[in-house]
């Protein structure tokens, strides 16, 4: 006898398994399919243990007829197509025939269906993909599917099922696409008992967007619409204000279908032009439909990437609605330029110079800045003005002072994954050198920076720094004893806040600062997940959220030295940092967070120091514990030594 056989169906199915059934969220995303498909206008989905005890699918859809029941477990059985033609034309979710025979043989799955023609249902057991009871059922149309211990024959798959919180998170996140594709019919997602989810199939859009997403956010999403030849756009589109640090918050849909595609989603942030910060990213929702000859479905068993015919065209398409519909909300001037905004701004950075001394920090110059504000201000106390060139290493002169600091709308979250990454780097400007570092992932950026800053030690003494000035409002000259020294002021206001913000961070509990109106956060069902999770970890950093309805939180207090005016933006920001990078440890976040808060508002490239102020960041600088590098790892500061200017100018010889 040869060595080839073929596989008995069974173990084929368990191999098509391993492609299809990744994790509890692909059974729940290839039922709900089904339903979809038997176009159901109601599905419950009821979830125990994030899917690993329980998966069970209520529909009222079409059904399957007695005759069917059994086929429908069979490999590559399915009633969406016949031919090769319809491949080309398909309009439904599912196509293969292969998600029902895979679930099967990794489970203990029990169907109950009923079509509307005849006059008994179905009600069939497998187990591990075998028949174990087949018999008839009293009739309700619709069908009910339970999926119950889930790889229980497949040990190797279930030790690389994560944590449940992340497995029920990742379900959430599909029920909410699958919801977002479907308006017009109306889903629950209950888990233990929880409800997670509800819409209402009212076919309204925005109303869907707003049960995910949360109703402050829908309001802040903008109408789009457009149409060509080929396709038909629909959607809603953030605000350039309304952003997000992951592009997690993009669906497109294709003809009814959730897809995963880097360049329609590029083509989304491509919309908003230069109207996003670096880093940051928009929600959409994007509806399309094509003749289905143009998109082939084909391409991978859980059926997510599409291929396109004609992708530029539609790229484009996309890019421009958005572009449209941004416009004309911009006819109202940005907030930025806005000049009653910019008074307001100025009023409060006037207003913090005014602080009482003990709230700021303690600085031996009499003028100073507050890294939590990034502001130059002259402590009341100081001496008579003295003239500042007679004391070269001295930078302590009063000076007559104005808010000097510019805010640099910095929001420095790297991306997650390499396609972030591109957009990334086609989207930093020079004044944000660091994020150079873009190439990889973002979790692997804070990571690395962290490990270098565990490992810094100031092996050097810093050297006693004399100012002479300054280049293009970027570079500081200083002479000491030992040769020329330029540094970067960018990065040397980054370090100095840096380690500012790491000291406070470390001790949050003490004094919190009662919000006048507390505010609340909203998230989608996967995120709130994550968070109540890391309700401690946030607690170590000063972040005390409080449950307010299933996916909601309120914050009312704050730890006093968080900077002023940001402290919502810098919750919401490190919150996100959290739901990237997944669960840290309480080191890690303090320290990523502390590089977050040292981004915001440092001075910018292109921005002039007057002398007092650059005497007086680089007296700073030399009180940091490493004033060499800034928090991303990049130079503070260069070094030519007595002997290279020599060296350079030829003075001495190279002794060859
Ligand atoms: P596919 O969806 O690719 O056809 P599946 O294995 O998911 O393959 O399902 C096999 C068949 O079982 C489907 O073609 C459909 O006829 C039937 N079916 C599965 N789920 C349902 C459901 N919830 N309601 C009605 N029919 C269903
Ligand atoms: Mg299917």
């Amino acid at each position: 006898m040869g060595k080839i056989q073929e596989l008995s169906e069974r173990l084929a199915n368990q191999i098509a398994a391993g492609e299809v059934v990744e994790r509890p969220a692909s059974v729940v995303k290839e039922l709900v399919e089904n339903a979809i498909d038997a176009q159901a206008t109601q599905i419950d989905i009821l979830i125990e243990e994030a899917g690993l005890k329980k998966i069970q699918i209520v529909d009222n859809g079409e059904g399957i007829s007695q005759e069917d029941v059994e086929n429908a477990f069979k490999r590559h059985a399915t009633s969406k197509i016949h031919s090769r033609d319809d491949l080309f034309r398909i309009r439904t979710l599912g196509f293969r025939g292969e998600a029902l025979p895979s679930i099967a043989s990794v489970s203990e799955l029990t169907l109950e269906t009923a079509t509307a023609d005849e006059t008994q249902g179905s009600y069939l057991v497998l187990k591990g993909g075998k028949v174990e009871e087949h018999r008839t059922n009293s009739l309700r149309v619709g069908t009910k599917l339970t999926v119950e211990n889930l790889f229980f024959n497949t040990p190797a798959r279930l030790k690389y099922v994560k944590t449940l919180q992340t497995e029920l998170s990742k379900i959430g996140d599909i029920v909410n696409r699958m919801a977002l594709s479907h308006p017009q019919i109306a889903f629950r997602l209950v888990h233990d008992g929880h409800k997670m989810l509800t819409t209402s199939g009212s076919g309204d859009l925005k109303q869907t967007l707003a049960g995910i997403y949360g109703v402050a956010t829908a309001k802040k999403m903008l109408k789009i619409e457009a149409k060509d030849l080929d396709f038909n756009l629909k959607g809603y589109v953030s605000l350039p204000e309304v952003t997000r640090a992951s592009r997690n918050y993009l669906s497109v849909i294709i003809n009814g279908r959730y897809i995963k595609n880097y360049a329609l989603n590029k083509a989304i942030v491509q919309g908003y032009q230069s109207k996003l910060m670096v880093g940051r990213y928009p929600l959409a929702v994007l509806e399309i439909t094509m003749d289905p000859l143009l998109v082939d479905v084909n391409v991978h068993p859980t059926k997510q990437e599409v291929r396109l015919s004609k992708e530029k065209e539609l790229t484009e398409l996309i890019s421009q609605a958005i572009a449209e519909s941004l416009r004309q909300i911009n006819l109202i001037p940005d907030v930025g330029e806005n000049p009653s905004f910019k008074r307001k701004v100025e009023k409060i950075q006037t207003e913090q110079l005014d602080l009482p001394l003990e709230e700021q920090p303690k600085k031996k110059s009499d003028l100073n800045y507050d890294p939590k504000t990034g502001i130059f201000y002259v402590e009341q106390t100081s001496e008579p003005p003295v003239s500042i060139k007679e004391e070269p290493f001295e930078a302590s002169k009063p000076l007559p002072l104005k808010s000097e600091t510019e805010q640099v709308a910095t929001t420095e979250i790297s991306p997650t994954t390499p396609e972030e990454a591109d957009d990334y780097v086609e989207l930093a400007s020079t004044d944000h050198p660091e994020f150079d570092l873009s190439t990889q992932s973002g979790e692997k950026v804070i990571e690395q920076a962290i490990t270098k800053l565990e490992q810094e030690k100031p092996q050097e003494r810093f050297p006693l720094l004399e100012y002479f000035g300054q280049m293009h409002g970027t570079y500081l000259f200083a002479q000491s004893k030992d040769g020329l020294y330029i540094v970067d002021q960018h990065a040397a206001q980054e370090r100095i806040k840096y380690e500012y913000f790491r000291e406070r961070i470390g001790d949050v509990s003490a004094d919190l600062q009662e919000l006048l109106v507390p505010f609340v956060l909203d998230y989608p069902n996967n995120d709130a997940i994550k968070l109540k999770e890391q309700t401690e970890l946030l607690q170590e950093v000063g972040i005390y959220l409080e449950e307010f309805g299933p996916n909601s939180f309120i914050v009312r207090a704050h730890p006093t030295w968080y900077p002023a005016g940001q402290e919502e933006s810098i919750i919401r920001e490190m919150i996100e940092m959290l739901l990237i990078t997944g669960s840290v440890s309480v080191k890690k976040f303090r320290e990523a967070t502390a590089i977050m808060m040292s981004c915001k508002r440092s001075i910018k490239a292109n921005h002039h120091l007057n002398e007092a102020q650059a005497r007086v960041l680089l007296t700073d600088l030399a009180q940091c514990e490493n004033p060499f590098n800034c928090p991303h790892g990049r130079p503070v500061l260069i070094h030519f030594s007595n002997n290279d200017m020599e060296h350079m100018f030829k003075r001495i010889q190279d002794p060859h």
